[in-house]
């Protein structure tokens, strides 16, 4: 057996070396945008790709190793067939647990330019990212009777409702809802609501509501504007994300992080796999992007990233080069060039700081 490693440090005068999983789809053109965009804006970032395929478990940890030695990554959305067997985890998941990556956060915004039902909206939403009804545990019990395992930890629900109002008061946010299905599940969800409840009481500043799951989607639909910071499991937070892409545009428009203690993965919130518009060039880069920028400003890189993030949304205003799924005509490299002539008409970033 090897001896344990000591990861080297992640920087070298002053570079960040980040893990790269192109992923499947529409991944690896997306992420080899954000390379091209990097380069082209002298990012001090250097990309460790690892490739991770659905086949066999050695990738996937490799890809975990990979994160644990730089700390970070941005990925695209690895293929989970539901054909699989039930013993198979997706590996997306298996990622996210192995570094505990327990916060799922999504800022979901009004964009610029882009043309949606409502306007205004200003949401941050806070997903439980590695229990609940992802834990994986089926079993058919007698044949024809199946059960699913809903897993609600009293030490993750208030990590996560802990992590919410931090945020909430350090993003200069007035109130926190908990999304909840606790009428029902009065156990798994009453443990959940109770931890937020507790979690809250050390926040006067911050109000603090719950919402039954049902009327939150339908409130979601309705007055979406009502909403700030969401707190939720993660099954919720799944349904709950995706409702609110919706909102704004679009699975492309919308980026996610992962954060656990020691490491962060950025993404895309809603993390589709996008296989049917893969390699065609009229996938929206604007959610990769953005998770992009995510990162620059994980890794303290903010000029970087408000540069960037200033080039993606001018560029949003430009509704001729908007892509095919919020109702225009642009390619992928089109809005790509775009925002590199946006850069380059700002000059170069002299001094990072
Ligand atoms: P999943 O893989 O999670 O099932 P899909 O890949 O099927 O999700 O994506 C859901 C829908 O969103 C599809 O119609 C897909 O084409 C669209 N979509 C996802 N990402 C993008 C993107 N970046 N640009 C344009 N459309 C996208
Ligand atoms: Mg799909």
């Amino acid at each position: 057996a090897k001896g344990q490693i000591i990861p080297p440090p992640a920087k070298y005068g002053g570079r960040h070396t980040v893990t790269l999983i192109p992923g499947d789809g529409i991944g690896p053109e997306l992420l080899n945008h954000v390379k091209e965009l990097f380069r082209f804006s002298c990012v001090p970032v250097d990309f460790e790709v690892v490739n991770v395929s659905s086949a066999t478990e050695d990738d996937v940890n490799n890809a975990i190793t990979a994160i644990r030695r730089n700390g970070v990554a941005l990925k695209g959305n690895i293929e989970t067939l539901h054909t699989l067997p039930a013993s198979h985890k997706s590996r997306n998941n298996l990622l996210r647990t192995s570094l505990d990556l327990y916060a799922n956060v999504m800022h979901c915004k009004s964009l610029p330019g882009v043309q949606t039902r409502h306007n205004n909206i200003d949401i941050m939403i806070i997903r439980e990212n590695t229990e609940g009804e992802y834990s994986s545990l089926e079993h058919e019990s007698v044949s024809g009777v199946v059960e699913c395992l809903k897993i609600i930890t009293r030490t993750n629900s208030l990590r996560i409702a802990e992590y919410a109002f931090k945020l909430a008061r350090e993003k200069g946010r007035k109130r926190v809802t908990a999304v909840h299905k606790a009428n029902i599940m009065k156990l798994g969800d009453g443990l959940f609501l109770q931890c937020c409840r507790e979690v809250a009481a050390g926040y006067p500043d911050i109000a603090f509501d719950a919402m039954i799951v049902d009327n939150t989607t339908m409130q979601l639909v309705s007055k979406p504007q009502q909403f700030d910071v969401m707190v939720m499991p993660n099954l919720y937070g799944n349904v709950v994300s995706n409702v609110c892409a919706g909102l704004v545009g679009g699975p492309g428009l919308v980026p996610g992080a992962n954060y656990g203690r020691d490491y962060a993965v950025f993404e895309t919130a809603t993390r589709n796999t996008g296989k049917s518009i893969a390699d065609r060039n009229i996938a929206n880069p604007t959610a990769m992007l953005l998770a992009s920028c995510m990162m620059l400003d994980h890794l303290k890189l903010h000029d970087y990233a408000t540069m960037i993030r200033n080039a993606v949304l001018t560029t949003m205003n430009e509704t001729q080069l908007h892509t095919a799924d919020i109702g225009g005509q642009g390619t992928t490299s089109e809005v790509v060039q775009a925002i590199m002539r946006h850069i380059q008409s700002k000059g170069p970033l002299t001094s990072e700081l």
